[in-house]
């Protein structure tokens, strides 16, 4: 097997290429054939005549009479007569690579790219291919992640020699029907065609079977856990007693909108049946996801049991915590608090407390990791789920001994199809609707040098007892110094501009801690305004904020507007947002127009769908969704959903489970131990 075969089994592979192999996470045979090139690069032959002086060309040519080598101080600079065709005799020259002269026979036969200086009739090549020799030439080259000991050339030499060793021996995984149906190449062929495609349509189907092979094992093991989540455990099944619901209702200050009610409704039912729930509430912001939240917490208390609330972050934990003790304490639910915070004579007391009690645990997800015994846990809640990871998801089920139900709480509204691709292990419920007197937040769209208008904006509200966010766009990592610095800088000249009041700094090199102390000022009211690299927590809830005034808006994506948006608006006065940027054309004007005509977070998202594909929407590298290796949400979602319905498919149909053609499958599925719950 592959995927056992250590990669000193490739010739020419020892012990130093396979420890910058393992830097690069490759280890096996099976890793290495399927470290694929991040991209590639054109080298398609063209007849010398379709090219322009200066331009990089790619040209078959035939070496005529010998190679010559001269040296001009260290450098040497090797030099053949190629004819290219009936027309162009030229001459090739290769510097620093004086070992040539002895490849570049009489009659050999070549692919040269390089620079064509049609002036001097000359030729200098960057890249030879010796067609004739080692293997069939490629018109797309390769380009690899390697390191400083195993750079991208030297790392396709390693492939190919792989291949050559091994290819043969690449397990088709998919079934024969799936292939048929969809004209799939083999998984072999799709493997070689991705180190070398012939061409640029080999490169397309080797990726599209690639895709799909990953998409579909994806949706399988979902599924699978979905269908392992349909077991009855009969102690799941909670006893709501029915005057609970009217209980919690008189609670609240106001009304439950329809669509908390509903959603409301369908957590009631799920939390009664004897199957775990796996129930996924997506609301935009604003919407209410934490009163029905709350509803859970209490059901699940009315039922005898526990209740674990998850925030991303310390802050967003106590404003849950000081919620939960507002609308549940009077109803005689003990809430209690675990952070990193918590001194550790009062964390004792609530962990003896939650060792016997039935109540409600709000926390950050140190709550799983830490030595936390819950007499009985029902219910796990996640808020802002996309901050957490699939793993972690499945890892929050172990606690508390069964499989207790879990409520995931989401502000990142995904079109309903795409929620059910890519979340296909859990139920769906969507909170669309606002509760009502909500003010829609006044968004302009402003170019920067109209920025005095949005300060002068600032002022006046602050004047009026509110608060103000300032956002400058988080810059990459590589760029964190630079961050740093403009972020400062903005902040000095803001602190200028709103002299009188106390201006903070929120910026990515902060720690943890340093980011809390500066939110928690914010929170209380004793920094007014807080100018921010996008680091501003979502789901924060300060009801005294205003105004959210966002520079370089361009440089953000719509859902990422939208959130940030929606820290404003969240008490009972006007809110404004004001977008500045310079953006002319294209999809940032587009965005911004957006924004600046809907509130509607799902008309949102259906247009960032179509603007940008959904990678952009669900921000797929910190969503916690799983990374693929050939696989791109933003551009194949929809072999995404095709491989859904075909993974349904395949596991309701009885050959699936019988027959030995299907045994590898089988086996590569349950193989993992994520699925067969050994590991989370
Ligand atoms: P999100 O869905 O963004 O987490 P929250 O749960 O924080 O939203 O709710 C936002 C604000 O709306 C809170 O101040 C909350 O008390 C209030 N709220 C929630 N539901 C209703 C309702 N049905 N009527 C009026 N206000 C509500
Ligand atoms: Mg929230």
């Amino acid at each position: 097997m592959l995927d056992s075969l250590a990669v000193t089994s490739v010739a020419g592979v020892g012990r130093v290429k396979a420890q910058a192999l393992a830097t690069l996470g490759v280890h096996t045979v099976a890793d290495l054939l399927h470290y694929f090139p991040v991209r590639y690069e054109d080298h398609r032959i063209q007849p010398l005549a379709a090219y322009q002086d200066g331009e990089r060309v790619t040209v078959r040519a035939v070496v005529e009479g010998a190679a010559h080598v001269r040296w001009h101080q260290r450098r040497s600079i090797c030099t053949a007569v190629l004819r290219v065709d009936q027309r162009h005799r030229v001459t090739g020259v290769w510097f620093n690579q004086p070992y040539l002269k002895e490849k570049l026979y009489d009659g050999c036969v070549l692919v040269v790219s390089g620079r064509w200086d049609a002036v001097r009739h000359t030729l200098t090549v960057a890249r030879t291919d010796f067609t004739g020799q080692a293997h069939a030439y490629s018109a797309w080259s390769p380009v690899y992640r390697g390191t400083e000991q195993l750079p991208s050339h030297q790392l396709q030499g390693v492939i190919q020699q792989a291949l050559r060793q091994y290819g043969e021996q690449l397990p088709e995984v998919l079934p024969q029907s799936l292939a048929d149906k969809y004209r799939l190449v083999s998984h072999r062929q799709a493997v070689t065609w991705m180190h070398a495609p012939a061409d640029a349509e080999s490169l397309r189907q080797a990726r599209r079977r690639l895709v799909f092979e990953e998409f579909f094992l994806f949706q399988l093991q979902l599924q699978v856990l979905r269908s392992r989540r349909a077991v009855v455990i009969p102690a799941c099944a909670k006893q709501v007693p029915e005057a609970a619901w009217a209980t919690f209702q008189a609670a609240l200050p106001f009304p439950l909108t329809g669509a908390q009610r509903r959603a409301c409704a369908t957590i009631r039912e799920y939390l009664s049946r004897p199957q775990p729930m796996s129930l996924l509430v997506q609301g935009d912001v604003g919407s209410g996801k934490t009163w029905v939240a709350l509803w859970a917490a209490y059901a699940t208390y009315c039922a005898g049991q526990q209740t674990a609330l998850m925030a991303p972050t310390e802050i967003l934990a106590e404003q849950h915590y000081a919620e939960a003790q507002r609308r549940l304490g009077p109803l005689g639910v003990p809430v209690w608090l675990l952070t990193g915070s918590t001194p550790s004579k009062q964390r004792q007391a609530v962990l003896a407390q939650v060792r016997t009690n039935p109540g409600l645990l709000v926390g950050t997800h140190a709550l799983l990791t830490e030595d936390v015994e819950f007499a009985h846990l029902g219910l796990v809640i996640t808020d802002e789920q996309h901050r957490f990871g699939v793993h972690q998801r499945s890892q929050l089920r172990r606690k508390g001994g069964g499989l207790p139900d879990a409520l995931l709480l989401s502000a990142t509204p995904i079109p309903r199809t795409l929620a059910l691709a890519v979340y296909g292990d859990m139920d769906v419920a969507v909170l669309d609707e606002l509760p009502s007197g909500r003010k829609p937040v006044h968004t302009r769209w402003l170019p920067l040098q109209a920025e005095d208008e949005a300060i002068q904006l600032a002022r006046r509200e602050l004047a009026a007892g509110r608060q103000v966010y300032v956002v400058a766009p988080l810059l990459e990592e590589s760029e964190q110094l630079r961050e740093v610095a403009s972020a400062t800088q903005l902040w000095k000249r803001l602190s200028d501009r709103f002299a009188g009041y106390t201006v903070g700094l929120l910026h990515g090199r902060l720690s943890g801690r340093e980011k809390d102390a500066v939110m928690r000022r914010f929170v209380a009211g004793e920094v007014q305004v807080l100018v921010s690299t996008t680091v501003i927590e979502v789901g924060i809830h300060v009801e005294r904020a205003t105004v959210m005034l966002i520079y370089h808006a361009e440089r953000f994506g719509l859902a990422q507007l939208h959130q940030l948006r929606g820290r404003v608006g969240r008490g009972a006065w006007q809110s404004y947002c004001v977008l500045l940027s310079d953006a002319q054309g294209g999809v940032a004007e587009e965005r911004l127009r957006t924004l600046t005509e809907t509130q509607d977070g799902f008309a949102i998202a259906e247009r960032d769908l179509a603007l940008r594909g959904p990678g952009e929407l669900l921000g797929v590298r910190q969503s916690g969704l799983p990374e693929f290796a050939v696989g791109d949400l933003t551009k194949d979602y929809k072999i995404m959903e095709v491989a859904r319905q075909e993974a349904a498919a395949m596991l309701n149909d009885r050959d699936f489970w019988l027959l030995p053609a299907f045994a590898g499958l089988r086996q590569r599925l349950f193989a993992d131990p994520s699925i067969t719950g050994l590991k989370d």
